[in-house]
């Protein structure tokens, strides 16, 4: 079995730290590449290495497949950890590092093409026996057809593009009038965002919930489920806060899904980590897509079942089975983590900026997963995350009160951040009550207004 001895964490931020933690706890060097808008970061100050690969333009960095290989070859690396983002779902990106003789920690390369691609996506998914949102069978070009099938699914269709991410390239179509403009428009989109403008349609849901299962495979016909996370609170399709367990799933409606994920991705022979993401309604799962890759809020899967899912990812990498059978996987207690943005609370303008005082709370089952510290200058070119606060509680209830307390000692002074949001979300029955779709922030916010 190869044993990996030192690792390159081809990524910034926040989960560059978390991956150099699990690496250090399991003996494991780290190597972090780094542009240079990023040499004072935290995760570059502790690797046992660090090499900068390009300027603050992550087309030159940290999308930059030449200057990342180089630095593995240059460092005597033996394994690259893509995180998530930036090269994680790039398929290219994971042949070129196995043809290097590189172990690459995530899924099969031909499974990130699949997955990368919603309609194949879509495809493979409903052929594995998952639920799918009513739609086109493929990929749709001409607006008569286009006009059909939604007369037939009924209006509004969603247009959406089948190289997507991060909620881009969307648009809803309310009315017939209206197909072949914004037909044309998703197309275009498309195209200048992900040089692909292939679209696809599908019903819109009127008031879903966001839920995704967490699946590991061994990549040899294995496969386990870790529950789900409910991921409804969303500001223009990106998620703000998640929760594990969902408030609207009985164990029973886990284990009965859980289970169909789960032989989905062993019958598809899925290596690493991967989420199924689902829109939930009147108790109906439809498939949306899947992401090949470690997501953002894996922690609070961490928090309920107390398995380290980048330890696992990175076991998985070097040919160990997977560390838990199904029955072993037991569900704990209820975790909630905070997306918090250097945006102001209101408007989210981006505030990036220097760091003048921090103070990340603590206490029992309390976790921050952040690059900051007094004095780092938060840059303006990436992601405007800058930190991710999550809290366990045996209970719902519990995890809320731990929530509130952990916000109030949270000190980033220096810039807006969207830790005051949070907080006024807190505020909410609904919230509380764990009464919420994906439309609900939306709505909230311009109430506030
Ligand atoms: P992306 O890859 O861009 O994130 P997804 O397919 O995962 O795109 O969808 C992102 C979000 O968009 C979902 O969480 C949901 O809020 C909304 N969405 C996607 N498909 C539909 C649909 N058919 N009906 C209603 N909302 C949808």
């Amino acid at each position: 079995m190869p044993e990996i001895k030192k690792l390159l964490i081809a990524n910034r931020g926040e989960i560059a730290l978390r991956i150099h933690r699990a690496c250090h706890e399991m003996g494991i060097k780290t190597v972090a590449v780094h542009s240079t808008a990023d040499t004072d970061a935290m995760h570059v100050r502790l690797a046992d290495q660090a090499i900068c690969i390009g300027p603050p333009a992550a087309t030159g960095s940290y999308l930059n497949i030449a200057n990342i290989i180089s630095a593995a070859e240059i460092s005597g690396a033996d394994a690259i950890h893509p995180g998530y983002g930036f090269l994680s779902e790039n398929a290219k990106f994971a042949e070129i590092v196995e043809a290097h003789g590189l172990i690459f920690v995530g899924p099969k390369p031909e499974h990130i093409r699949t997955m990368g691609d919603k309609v194949e996506a879509k495809r493979t998914a409903g052929a594995l026996g998952l639920p799918l949102v009513p739609g086109s069978d493929g990929a749709i070009t001409d607006v008569a057809e286009a006009k059909r099938l939604a007369a037939e699914i009924g209006y509004p269709v969603l247009i959406k593009a089948a190289s997507g991410g991060g909620g881009r390239g969307m648009k809803v179509v309310p009315s017939e009038d209206q197909m072949e403009t914004l037909m044309a428009q998703a197309g275009n989109e498309a195209k200048s965002a992900f040089g692909d403008a292939t679209v696809y349609m599908e019903k819109y849901l009127g008031n879903p919930r966001h839920i995704e299962f967490q699946v590991f495979g061994d990549g040899n016909g294995n496969a386990i489920h870790l529950g789900e996370r409910d991921c409804s609170l969303q500001r223009r399709h990106q998620k703000v806060l998640e929760e594990a367990p969902s408030p609207v799933i009985t164990p029973e409606e886990r284990e009965r899904m859980g289970g169909i994920v789960a032989k989905a991705m062993a019958d598809m022979g899925y290596r690493g980590a991967g989420t199924i993401e689902f829109l939930w309604e009147n108790g109906e799962f439809y498939f949306i897509e899947m992401n090949t890759r470690l997501q953002v809020e894996h922690p609070v899967t961490e928090a309920i079942t107390g398995l380290d899912l980048v330890r696992e990812q990175i076991r998985i990498a070097e040919g160990h089975p997977l560390t838990l059978r199904q029955e072993d996987v037991v569900f704990r207690g209820h975790a909630i983590e905070c997306r918090i943005n250097a945006e102001d609370p209101r408007t989210f303008a981006p505030s990036p900026g220097l760091v003048k005082q921090y103070y990340a709370p603590g206490g029992m089952h309390v976790r921050v997963d952040s690059g900051l510290y007094a004095g780092y200058k938060v840059p303006p070119y990436y992601d405007s995350m800058i930190a991710k606060l999550i809290v366990y509680g045996t209970t719902r209830q519990g995890a809320l009160r731990r929530l509130r307390r952990a916000l109030e000692e949270f000190v980033i002074d220096g810039m807006k951040t969207t830790i005051p949001l949070h907080q006024a979300l807190l505020d909410e029955p609904d919230f509380q009550e764990g009464d919420y779709t994906i439309k609900w922030l939306e709505e909230w916010l311009a109430k506030q207004a």
